[in-house]
């Protein structure tokens, strides 16, 4: 018999189940969770095929795309950054990269282990990365070959305008490396519009998938400079010329597709169809706004200024001689809900409140507002709490 073995169960809490409010997981619906535990199929079966183009299908509507390449990379969403950067970047290539936070530094770093010459551009944490500065870094940079930049930085909650840098990077021609790992199915994520040359997301945030699977898409331009590369991506397994022949009419057999993980993907993107991704975005926003002005309201300070707030991570900063660890742990303790931590120099800080997929609702805005105020109070603050639950309720 083996010891201390109780299994997932013991922590299961019935009606009193964990409400997840941080920089994702977000709430995953039962329908998802069912269909992930539907019979396990064989890559190579054709009614596995089917779920397989039907998600293609999904994918590219999310992504509001008509590129070719749209597919689930299988890894969380830093699997989509080693995969974008892993297929683009040669050995000795220039790599400019806008780093506003955690999730920038990382897609520096992953650049730098694909053996480019990286430059990074940077912005204060809390704002977006500056145009100027972009045109700037390129015109000192010649020959840069792609500009890697994140959409929805989710250390921060600030919601990048990507519409001037990519003019200015295409200009150039320079590729737009762009992680929307917090912004797909929360926010509108302009493939098209700015023809973003490969974009990537994660299923666990605004999709509301489990942590799995990593959104992938690239358009011809990209495609076409893959192919012609001079050295071989070095990964076999993120390779996207192998993973494409697989997820293409040929159907040859690359990796064993994680079957029930695709079933789960595929039943969260058709939640996502059914609401219709432009309601979407407006329920993501709209919660938001509801969530910031009863913050506001209680008498706490949001990180990002209004124009450039995320609508699916919100960034508050924990008031002065406040513990954030201990009011964290509170919350989860006693009312069950999880929101993040500040990473990197926001650290103790700011708490990073996540409104993504099924999480973003009124409820989990007044609950929290009310279990926050409440803890705060406890604590020490003063927050307002009948102004904060109005504001909340008439935004
Ligand atoms: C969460 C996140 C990632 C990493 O995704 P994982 O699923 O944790 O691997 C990358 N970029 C951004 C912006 C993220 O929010």
């Amino acid at each position: 018999m083996v010891k201390n073995c109780s299994g997932i169960g013991q922590f299961r809490r019935g009606t009193f189940d964990k409400i997840l409010l941080g920089p994702g997981p977000s709430t995953v619906e039962s329908r998802v969770l069912r269909a992930l535990s539907e019979p396990t199929m064989g890559y190579l079966d054709s009614d596995f095929l089917a779920i397989m183009d039907e998600t293609k299908n999904l994918l590219k509507y999310v992504f509001q795309t008509e590129n070719d390449l749209a597919i689930a990379v299988s890894g969380t969403g830093s699997a989509g950054m080693e995969t974008a950067c892993v297929n683009m970047i040669e050995p000795g290539d220039k790599v400019i990269v806008c780093v506003h936070g955690y999730f920038g530094q990382r897609l520096a770093q992953v650049a730098e282990r694909c053996g480019a010459d990286v430059v990074t551009i940077s912005s204060p944490w809390g704002r977006p990365v500056d145009p100027e500065d972009v045109r700037k870094a390129i015109k000192a940079a010649p020959g840069a070959k792609a500009l890697g930049i994140v959409h929805a930085e989710t250390s921060t909650g600030v919601l990048q305008p990507l519409g001037d840098i990519a003019k200015i990077a295409h200009d150039a021609g320079l590729f737009m490396i762009v992680d929307a790992v917090t912004s797909l199915g929360g926010v509108e994520v302009p493939v098209e519009k700015f023809s973003l040359d490969v974009v990537y997301s994660g299923s666990q945030k605004c999709l509301g998938a489990p942590p799995g699977l990593a959104p992938l898409t690239a358009n011809g331009r990209a495609m076409e400079a893959i192919k012609k590369r001079k050295v071989p991506v070095q990964s076999w397994y993120f390779d996207l010329t192998l993973l494409a022949r697989y997820w293409g009419d040929e159907r040859l057999y690359h990796h064993t597709a994680p079957a029930n993980m695709i079933y789960a993907l595929n039943e969260s993107l058709r939640i996502v169809a059914e609401e219709g991704i432009e309601k979407r975005w407006e329920r993501h926003l709209k919660n938001a706004k509801a969530l910031a002005a009863g913050l506001e309201a209680m008498g706490l300070k949001l990180l990002v200024d209004e124009p450039y707030r995320l609508p699916s991570l919100i960034t508050v900063r924990v008031p002065e001689g406040i513990d954030e660890a201990a009011l964290r742990k509170q919350l989860m303790s006693v009312y069950g809900i999880e929101v993040g931590s500040g990473l990197g120099e926001l650290k103790g800080k700011i708490l990073r409140i996540g409104l993504m997929g099924s999480s973003s609702n009124s409820r989990n805005i007044i609950l929290l507002l009310a279990a926050l105020g409440s803890i705060l109070r406890s604590m020490g603050f003063a927050a307002d709490l009948t102004a904060s639950l109005d504001a909340a309720r008439s935004a």
